[in-house]
């Protein structure tokens, strides 16, 4: 089955199985998540023409320091 992409209109195949369904790829999902996160996070850049490209990077950048924040966590537990 053919869908389109909500961020970049493409046409796509619908993978069930695809972790970034029901957008083409990653890089949209991060864009569509960037789409409401910008409402809550401050991103630079002028409100409402945010770069896709740095709505990633910001959220890329999110990702990792959580990530980070939770290998901290669990090497804290683990000296315990
Ligand atoms: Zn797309």
């Amino acid at each position: 089955m053919m869908v389109k992409c909500p961020t970049c209109r493409k046409l796509h195949e619908y993978d069930v199985n695809s972790p970034f369904r029901p957008f083409c790829s990653e890089r949209c999902r991060l864009i569509d998540l960037g789409q409401w996160a910008s409402d809550a996070y401050v991103i630079h850049g002028v409100p409402g023409s945010a770069d896709p490209d740095l709505i990633v990077e910001q959220l890329e950048k999110m990702q990792e320091e959580k990530n980070e924040a939770e290998e901290a966590k669990t090497a804290r537990k683990r000296n315990k």
